[in-house]
């Protein structure tokens, strides 16, 4: 399986490159504006080009029937498919797009642990309107992320607890779900620092009010790194040190919000970082130009990694 798992990600790049050339022939439009629903077609279209890449490969990308239309399953080729037992499966494929230009992305990575497989996948793509000519823009694809989807729950629902989060389990749910007995029905359930549930499934009795059925920031996919504490600030550093999917994750955010990334670390760290380019590098300069020269190097986000 692993081996399958490798090969949709090598191709995804190449998938992404071919929608660029797609949009910028057939997606060209005057104007252009956030909410246009561009970012579902562009998941769509991911799926078809992901085939075309994969056409000597025994696997092909399929979609949920029962699902949002957006999520992805690979398949065996030639294999006939059931998906209520996963039957001719390779893994599932979560996929959410964000536009560049919003200030946070509507997209929430909120699946739980429990609903999903270790080797299933999740995929992000970041897209902007750019400018074609004097009078069109078409959507175009500046980066995306892919991998294993069970290594970002654990740095989202590690980063989680750090903020005050819980999880609903046997000793904590007060719904009348014979829970002490059997497995609790909110199992897993996350409620936030004010004990108010985050996603509609959770425990009725932990909505937020009369009028918010649910708070709905957990799985953010900008939200879900930011740190507050020096207890997450912490557990951030630790998982992207000791997981490669985690880093890679953060490092795609940051690289196409950085803002976020500026404000992650202090300015002593983005000296840290100065320094190990040039031991001599000058105090005096703020944080933002700090910031800016040391993301002049191409490898900086590995010392981020390595040094802070
Ligand atoms: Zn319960």
């Amino acid at each position: 399986m692993d081996g399958y798992i490798d090969e949709i990600i090598k191709h995804s790049a190449n998938a992404c490159s071919r929608i660029n050339n797609f949009s910028q022939d057939v997606l060209k439009t005057r104007g252009g504006r956030i909410g246009s629903g561009m970012g579902l077609l562009i998941e769509a279209l991911w799926g078809y080009y992901m085939n075309i890449e994969l056409t000597d490969q025994p696997i092909e990308i399929g979609w949920f029937p029962d699902h949002q239309y957006n999520d992805f399953v690979c398949l065996k080729k030639g294999e006939d498919w059931v998906p209520e037992t996963g039957q001719g499966e390779v893994c599932r494929i979560e996929v959410k797009s964000m536009n560049s230009g919003a200030d946070e992305s509507k997209a929430h990575f909120d699946v739980l642990q429990k609903e999903i497989d270790p080797i299933d996948l999740l995929l992000v793509i970041t897209w902007e309107w750019k400018k074609l000519d004097d009078h069109h823009f078409f959507p175009y694809i500046n980066d995306h992320f892919i991998g294993l989807a069970h290594d970002i729950i654990k740095l989202r629902d590690s980063l989680h607890i750090t903020r005050g989060g819980i999880f609903t389990d046997h000793t904590n749910c007060e719904e009348d779900c014979n829970c002490d007995i059997d497995e609790c029905l909110y199992y897993g359930e996350p409620l936030n620092s004010s004990s108010k549930r985050e996603r509609i499934t959770g425990p009725p009795k932990t909505r937020p009010s009369e009028k918010v059925a649910y708070a709905a920031n957990f799985g953010g996919l900008l939200r879900m790194i930011k740190t507050s504490s020096e207890d997450s600030r912490n557990k951030f550093r630790e998982i992207r040190k000791s997981n490669l999917t985690a880093h890679n994750y953060i490092s795609f955010i940051h690289r196409n919000f950085a803002a976020e990334e500026l404000n992650q670390f202090t300015k002593e760290e983005w000296l840290v970082v100065a320094k190990s380019y040039e031991v001599n590098f000058d105090n005096s300069l703020s944080k933002q130009e700090i910031y800016t020269i040391v993301k002049s190097n191409p490898d900086y986000q590995e010392r981020l990694k390595n040094l802070l």
